[in-house]
């Protein structure tokens, strides 16, 4: 194992004099906050690779492992030390923490688990009530990504909008404070990070018409510090935020004069997921999301006087003084995005030698398929090169950090469909990627895919459901069931190892069918990856090569993390399919034998390890429900239109399910208007997830919907010539 981790002489340096200003600067506020043994521990963390201690193990968010027990050379012998399956099977999208040998994780529906490392034995879970309703305001399954820890705290940020901190020996709530407005369409999926005693959250809801912003909480008392709003607000008054100052001055002249009034106080700019902290130069750096609504001719159809039509800080890395919020700089990646083209995606701080010079970096790989190498002192555009296939830019200048827009991309001006390269999967989604010292590699969950982009000609908010703007029932989305093969051809998933001093790929690993799980790489060379199809797989960090696999029996898209307890090194990951691909792309987890059961558990594995999977519970049997049907062809159309704008984020495109959420087809519902009435206008479901949609809907119009569907039924049975 390389000394901490760490292979050449600079970088310990860099170590010594971070210790020194740790040791040696008061907080800036001259107050005594929660002494910071933990923000100590983060900054040092390689001092305890046993440990993970925060979401990317670092502050640098590597989401490398210093540990080399396990490697190239007895990958082979890698086995399962022990399984325990979760209480719901959704999406699991969780980065587990390990702190002394207790994992700490988090499952579907914000709960919250603690494991003993090492035999598996569940020590408590904190189930944090969230109600079904809410599920209905996430646009990518009701996700958590993980808890941060902090002087024995826990704290997690649940689907309804509140950070609850835990006492982590025991699973109890400390404090609970509510961090959104509930009345409208935010989400918390993220972790929180813990920066100098304060409790880092940001939200979700830019698909729903939300306005982004994070806040910062002391960790012992849940008092609000600072709230940085990401996009400008109503005119008239100011937040009394953090960002009041450069959101007048800098980014209120990015954006139509009447957005606030146009986006009805939203403008998007979420800050979802991603986080990272440079404890030297003490910034802290937000990644932001997509505007909302998508097309600017509805958000800011026009810059206004002395200004450009940027929108900032929609698309863009912003670094803030973590005690204060204060705004330090900003890099927009997407200038007056419309294509959902977050840069919310996981950044990663590491030290390069570019051009002879050592360059303090930033690396970012977000959804518009550039890999960004940004001077995090400064927030200067190093370089930038696609990682993969894309079509709305070619290039970026270097000089002034800009791409040089595709014109045909611009969907708002030219009024035609266009297919965009990447779609809003994006080439990189929320899955973590992961920087080796060792081997001077990213490593990318990259997927190429394609979506056609084109103004909603009638779009008017609804109150429920998604408000995107654009006419998501056009273009190439599959009328025919059987279509659905043609979307799962657009999406292709890799493993990329990207260089990010030559900015081109070392290797790339072809993953078939799919978007792709989040990665984690170790001191023993080894890059651990879940798959869609249920594999969990070793990779030789230096070409690629497949050494070692799992059949988990269900999709995996979570990041593994690889901790140590008394001498030996563990494995962990969570297993299960959902998420955004799984709920809105339809059933990308076939394998051969058709779609994999969702089954969600936690995984520990170790060299020798020999226990077994329980066997694989026999499939039930649906039945395609074809009823008599009742609607005419504009009636289905209408349906067509209502279902792929509010219905396929969840229930699958064309009305075809990922397997996670009920597939309508196989529903005994849509033979029987009084049970569909019964669900969509009355709510009779409304506790598992699927409200009342009557506030959107008219009742001909869900029954519209209903006709639709049953088209779809009889269609796949022709098409399966049942
Ligand atoms: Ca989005």
């Amino acid at each position: 194992m390389p000394d901490n981790g760490l292979n050449d002489r600079t970088s310990r340096t860099t170590l010594f004099a971070i210790i020194a200003l740790a040791a040696c600067t008061p907080g800036k506020d001259g107050q005594s906050r929660s002494a910071d043994t933990t923000g100590d521990r983060i900054i040092h963390a390689d001092k305890e690779p046993g440990n993970w201690l925060s979401t990317g193990r670092n502050y640098q968010e590597t989401r490398f492992s210093p540990l080399d027990q396990i490697n190239q050379a007895n990958v082979s012998e890698l086995g399962l030390v022990w399984s325990y399956d979760l209480d719901t099977n959704r999406g699991q999208e969780a980065t587990p923490l390990v702190v002394d040998g207790i994992i700490y994780t988090t499952s579907a529906w914000s709960k919250v688990q603690a494991f003993d490392g090492v035999s598996g034995k569940l020590l408590w879970q904190y189930d944090p009530q969230v109600p079904g309703a809410s599920a209905v305001k996430a646009c990518c399954d009701v996700v958590n990504r993980g808890v941060a820890y902090w002087n024995g705290k826990l704290f997690v940020g649940t689907l309804d909008g509140r950070l609850i901190a835990l006492d982590a020996r025991s699973g109890k709530p400390v404090w609970s404070v509510v961090t959104v407005d509930q009345s409208r369409n935010y989400t918390i999926t993220g972790a929180p990070r813990v920066v100098k005693g304060r409790v880092i959250i940001g939200n979700g809801g830019a698909e729903y018409g939300v306005r982004g912003y994070v806040s910062a909480y002391d960790v012992d008392s849940g008092k609000m510090d600072w709230r940085f709003y990401t996009v400008p607000g109503d005119p008239t008054k100011p937040d009394g935020a953090a960002s009041d100052d450069i959101l007048a001055r800098l980014a209120k002249k990015s954006w139509s004069p009447d957005s606030w009034r146009l986006t009805g106080g939203g403008g998007g700019g979420t800050v979802w997921d991603s986080m990272s902290y440079d404890p030297e130069l003490d910034l802290l750096y937000i990644g932001v999301g997509n505007g909302s609504y998508w097309p600017q001719k509805f958000r800011s159809p026009s810059a206004p006087v002395g200004g450009n039509n940027d929108n900032l800080f929609v698309a863009s890395i912003v670094a803030l003084r973590p005690e204060t919020g204060e705004y330090v700089w900003h890099y927009q990646a997407t200038p007056g995005d419309q294509w959902d083209y977050t840069s919310a995606q996981h950044m990663i701080l590491t030290d390069l030698k570019i051009g002879g010079k050592r360059r303090k970096v930033l690396l970012q790989a977000p959804k518009n398929g550039f890999f960004y190498v940004i001077d995090r002192e400064t927030g200067k555009l190093i370089s930038a090169k696609p990682f993969a296939k894309l079509n709305w830019a070619n290039g970026v200048d270097l000089k002034t950090g800009r791409p040089n827009f595709n014109p045909d991309s611009d969907y708002s001006k030219t009024g035609k469909v266009w297919l965009g390269e990447p779609g809003p999967l994006g080439a990189h989604g929320w899955a973590p990627m992961s920087y080796s010292p060792r081997t001077g590699l990213v490593y990318i969950p990259t997927q190429d895919n394609a979506f056609p982009y084109v103004i909603d000609a009638t779009f008017k908010p609804l109150p429920k459901g998604y408000n995107l703007g654009v006419n998501t029932s056009a273009g190439p989305v599959p009328i025919n069931p059987m279509g659905i093969e043609a979307i799962r051809k657009t999406i292709r998933g890799y493993l990329t190892a990207w260089d990010p001093v030559a900015q081109k790929a070392a290797w790339r690993v072809p993953q078939g069918m799919g978007a792709n799980a989040g990665v984690v790489s170790t001191a023993g060379d080894l890059v651990f990856q879940g798959s869609m199809a249920g594999d969990f797989i070793a990779y030789n960090a230096k070409t690629g090569a497949k050494l070692w696999s799992f059949d988990a029996q269900s999709g995996i898209v979570a990041a593994p993390v690889s901790w140590s307890k008394d001498g030996r090194q563990y494995i962990t990951v969570l297993v299960g399919w959902g998420s955004a691909q799984g709920l809105a792309v339809g059933p990308l987890n076939w394998s051969k034998q058709g779609p994999r059961r969702n089954i969600s558990r936690v995984l520990t594995f170790a060299l020798n390890g020999k226990a077994k999977l329980p066997p694989v519970p026999a499939a039930t049997v649906r039945k395609l429900q074809t009823p008599q049907q009742f609607a005419d062809a504009a009636t289905i159309d209408r349906g067509r239109h209502y279902y792929q704008r509010s219905c396929y984020a969840c229930h699958g495109p064309s009305a075809i399910s990922g397997g996670v959420l009920p597939d309508l087809r196989y529903s005994d519902s849509i033979g029987n208007p009084d049970v569909w009435n019964a669900i969509t206008i009355d709510g009779a479901l409304a506790s598992s997830g699927m409200v009342s949609f009557k506030e959107a809907y008219s009742a001909e119009q869900l029954n519209a919907i209903r006709g639709y569907v049953i088209a779809q039924a009889h269609e796949t049975v022709r098409d399966k010539g049942q």
